[in-house]
């Protein structure tokens, strides 16, 4: 199933996209909180709600799937292998490979839509703003200390994260949070795909800036596998349905070109993931 929350009419309401793609089955469900309540719901063993009406996809606006995550979301940096090297090549020369995952977070409040503007903040808070294509986990059963045989049966689905970060400001700071914390420096959607459809462990991740690809991997080559970040990011802490795993991003980001090439006003990035879809979002400076 690919599970969608959108806006029509003027309401927020959570739908299953028709096989076909051209269609959007609106769920009878409490939809305030987006696919929080579905995945809370099927997680405690509901069965699906009922289908209150059909709507052409065309007619509706596409909403972050979790538009607002009940809290932070897990992040985990440097977990392609191919973009390890390409940092440890440029920005982080000393660094060897780890022996733990590197995790942060994003706040909530980050989260924009699959077609979403993002908002440049002002030279004078950052001059490098850079994207980063992520596939990301839903946990839907929740659950603490989960051990990595265990993991996948924790999984709801995946959807996309564009974890778009402040260069210079999550390297000013020890931690990572502020810089990949600005408001609307999370795209997310365009939906979530269940688990029982989307291997997350092998599929395709890419992503283009005003349509030069500049990200393609599989994650096949994730250091870190999902199991892994599932029993990393349960131990000692419990992991509660629509908590999301973004699980790293591939090589190709601007930090890591020679020059560096950093997003700017007008820019689009478009991420896509095989067997998930298409998030697309312009860049946009604050106040033009
Ligand atoms: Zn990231």
């Amino acid at each position: 199933m690919r599970i969608a929350t959108l806006e029509y009419q003027g309401a927020r309401r959570v739908g299953r996209i028709s096989t076909d793609g051209q269609q959007i089955e609106l769920l009878d469900i409490e939809a305030r909180r987006g696919a929080l309540d579905l995945i809370e719901a099927s997680a405690a063993g509901a069965p699906m709600p009922v289908v209150a009406g059909r709507v052409a996809l065309a007619d509706v606006r596409l909403l972050a799937p979790l538009p607002r995550p009940r809290r932070n979301l897990f992040c985990v940096g440097r977990n392609y292998h191919a973009h390890a090297k390409e940092l440890r090549d440029s920005v982080f020369k000393d660094n060897a490979p780890e022996a733990w995952p590197i995790v942060f977070t994003k706040v909530p409040e980050t989260v924009v839509g699959p077609g979403d503007v993002v908002r440049l903040p002002g030279a004078h808070i950052s001059e490098q703003i850079d994207y980063e294509a992520e596939l990301t986990i839903v946990i839907g059963r929740g659950g603490r200390n989960i051990a990595r045989a265990d993991a996948l049966s924790h999984v709801w689905g995946y959807t996309i994260v564009n974890d778009v970060t402040a260069r210079d400001v999550q390297m000013r700071h020890a931690q990572w949070d502020l810089g990949k914390s600005f408001d609307s420096f999370c795209p997310m959607g365009p939906w979530i795909v269940t688990a029982d459809e989307l291997d997350g462990r092998d599929t395709r991740v890419m992503c283009w800036v005003n349509g030069e690809l500049r990200q393609d991997a599989r994650t096949t080559d994730l250091i870190f596998d999902i199991p892994t970040l599932i029993e990393t990011c349960s131990r000692g802490i419990t992991l509660h349905p629509g908590d999301l795993i973004a699980t790293g991003t591939a090589a190709g980001v601007g930090m890591g070109m020679k020059p560096p090439r950093w997003l700017k006003h007008g820019d689009v990035v478009r991420i896509q993931i095989d067997g998930l879809g298409v998030i697309e979002n312009r860049f946009v400076a604050e106040g033009a």
